[in-house]
């Protein structure tokens, strides 16, 4: 994601309080936002989402750029560009995200899912494809991206989404109601106190969609980065909780790797995404959990993102 940092641009950028420096049309808004520091795609999509219309509708705006502005549109526009400028994600400011074909509704409390997650969706899927009716399992699901995604795309997968945030809990509900998909949320730190899950699960879930105590697939995007890593800085405006994972952005991952070895079904997969740097670290802590045939994906720069280890079928 882009790093604009707050400095510079931002803080001297358009005073939307003045009305005479208010952009009059939807070209000088689009320059005046150029002007003030804002990426192209980012001053055309948010100009787009005050109009009302799609982030898609890039073409609209050429045949628009003398279309008036009025004043109230134009201030709400620039200070949408402060906050870009400051470093909200566009989804956050725009309240959506596209995410492996599916419009997903996102705020603050969860991480804006990215795409070089979408490698660890294409994997699993892969997987999937032998298999009828799977059971699956995403561990952190956020906004619900992964854990939808597979539903989607899987109509017979009986898909369960565990986070430890209620309030990621709320916007991944929500998303699943909003997308009619029947992802099932669990509240829970990682694997911890199964049998609780299943029992909460039990008292919730109509017969016969009991909690299973052994997945054929986990998948997560865990926290993983080093809590002392200065690109946090440009993650901010994101849940903290979502992204830093102790001293070698590795601990999330250590506890993931030993609980999912006892919820794997034989011939199971855990699929883990990473840091580009972390591929060698989480393959040796999956040996040491004895994980058989590890396995790496890259993501869209080529890095290695993913790691996945699955249990021996016997
Ligand atoms: N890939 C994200 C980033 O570095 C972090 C996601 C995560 O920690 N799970 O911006």
């Amino acid at each position: 994601m882009s790093a604009v940092e707050p400095t510079g641009p931002a803080a001297t950028g358009p005073d939307a309080d003045r009305d005479s420096a208010l952009p009059a049309t939807v070209q000088q808004a689009l320059l005046q936002a150029r002007q003030a520091g804002l990426d192209k795609l980012d001053a055309q999509v948010l100009l787009l989402h005050r109009l009302g219309r799609s982030p898609h509708d890039r073409a609209w705006l050429i045949g628009h750029d003398t279309d008036p502005l009025p004043a109230a549109a134009a201030r709400e526009y620039l200070a949408l560009c402060r906050r870009r400028l400051a470093g909200e994600p566009v989804a956050y400011l725009v309240g959506k995200r596209e995410f492996h074909g599916l419009e997903l509704q996102v705020d603050a409390r969860v991480l804006d899912p990215r795409p070089d997650t979408e490698t660890l969706v294409d994997w699993a899927l892969e997987l999937l494809a032998p298999l009828r009716n799977p059971s699956l399992l995403d561990l952190g699901t956020g906004s619900g991206a992964i854990a939808l995604a597979l539903q989607q795309r899987r109509p017979d997968a009986r898909v369960w989404a565990l986070d430890a945030s209620r309030d990621a809990l709320e916007v991944a509900s929500a998303n699943a109601s909003r997308l009619g998909l029947p992802v099932r949320f669990l509240l829970g730190s990682w694997l911890s106190d199964w049998d609780q899950r299943q029992a909460e699960a039990a008292a919730q879930q109509p017969a016969g969609q009991a909690l299973p105590e052994r997945f054929e697939l986990i998948v997560s995007n865990p926290p993983y980065i080093r809590a002392d890593d200065p690109h946090l800085a440009a993650l901010r405006h994101e849940p903290l909780s979502a992204l830093a994972s102790g001293a070698d952005g590795l601990d999330d991952i250590r506890v993931i790797a030993a609980q999912a070895r006892l919820h794997l079904q034989p011939g199971g997969w855990l699929l883990l995404e990473h840091g580009w740097d972390q591929a060698q670290d989480v393959a040796r802590l999956l040996a040491e959990q004895d994980y058989a045939g590890i396995a790496h994906r890259k993501d869209l720069a080529g890095h290695l993102r993913c790691t996945g280890g699955y249990c021996e079928s016997s």
